[in-house]
């Protein structure tokens, strides 16, 4: 895809631009469907990624995917790209935000949900993970019949959350979609309710919802290695909405982070501040193939943000209403008619 209107914007090569003012710009990229595509990188990406680096640019990665920790995830992309030097201060995930939550509730019982890397994830954060915070497999395997379906052990210390004294579940934290939703979605819809047993509470009109929920990211699909997009956890919370609506007659309150939402922009600037060690950017371009996560999040963000839509990851460079970019990325046919993905963007975009 290639805007005409475009073509006068992208004219100008980024080198000419950054040697003015390359202290000034700072570039956020998205990871899936923008450097790689499931175990592949994306051809151009590393190429890309050294000409920020020769330019000096200062860039960080911010992806909605997560389930591992930054200091994983970034030595998994470095190898992948066979780009060295990426560091886990480079790297913002959907829940890298979290991470303030594990000194709030650090007297307070929360539910993680998430895949099975979450519990390292979390404590890495600081979350006391196993006593104060918990999985809900820990849950299913301490309390009798709560879900009344076999599943696999869990190596964390089984919790009988109906014992006496054992302390409310005050927050349930989605990191990351879970693999078993069933089981998830009952232990979380007999958490929201509460009572006792754990449960009980919750139906009928207008019921309480006894516990906060957290979400890291709304993204409902999101490009695997498969050549369909998969559902993504925006599909997985849209699930339990549904069930606790259905269940209690109220909505489900929920607090969302990750893209397009103003807490991950503002998270992703003081991220960058420190990559570059400084805060004065008259542009800080996002990089991304989601229009309605990517695109629209650096919109809604204002100066200095710049959106940049990229046509390699599951959109397909379609964009419309709110998601329109600030600009974007060519895609041009091959001599045998192919397409030609290579992410030519650093060399090419300008503001
Ligand atoms: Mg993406």
């Amino acid at each position: 895809m290639f805007r005409p209107i475009l073509r006068a914007q992208l004219a100008q090569p980024l080198m000419c631009k950054c040697m003015q003012r390359r202290n000034r710009i700072g570039v956020v990229l998205d990871i899936d469907g923008v450097v790689k595509q499931g175990k592949r990188a994306i051809p151009g990406a590393r190429e890309a990624l050294i000409r920020l680096r020769e330019e000096r640019v200062p860039f960080i990665f911010m992806t909605n995917g997560g389930g591992n920790t930054e200091a994983q995830k970034a030595a998994e992309l470095g190898e992948l790209l066979e780009f060295e030097g990426i560091c886990s201060e480079q790297m913002l995930l959907s829940h890298t935000p979290f991470r303030p939550l594990a000194e709030r509730f650090r007297q307070r019982r929360v539910l993680l949900v998430g895949s099975a890397e979450t519990a390292q994830v979390a404590r890495s954060y600081g979350f006391a993970v196993g006593t104060m915070a918990v999985r809900s497999t820990q849950i299913v395997k301490g309390t009798e019949d709560i879900f009344p379906w076999p599943r696999a052990t869990c190596d964390l210390p089984a919790i009988n959350v109906n014992a006496p004294g054992e302390p409310p579940i005050e927050a349930v934290l989605i990191f990351y979609e879970p693999a078993d939703w069933a089981l998830e979605l009952q232990v979380i819809t007999d958490v929201l309710a509460g009572g006792h047993p754990l449960g009980a509470e919750g139906a009928g009109a207008a019921a309480l919802q006894r516990a906060e929920v957290y979400s890291s990211n709304s993204d409902f699909l999101w490009q695997a290695g498969y050549p369909v997009p998969r559902f993504g956890n925006g599909a997985f919370v849209c699930a339990l909405q549904e069930l606790w609506l259905k269940r209690s007659g109220s909505p489900l309150q929920i607090q969302e982070y990750g893209k397009p939402y103003a807490v991950q922009f503002q998270a992703a600037r003081q991220l960058l501040s420190q990559v570059a060690k400084s805060n004065e950017f008259e542009q800080i371009y996002m990089i991304g193939d989601n229009p309605k996560a990517d695109v629209r999040g650096a919109n809604f963000a204002g100066d200095p943000w710049r959106s940049m839509l990229v046509c390699t990851g599951g959109a397909g460079g379609a964009a419309g209403g709110s998601g329109r970019p600030f600009g974007g990325v060519e895609r041009r046919k091959t001599k045998r008619g192919g397409k030609n993905m290579r992410m030519f963007w650093a060399w090419s975009f300008s503001p």
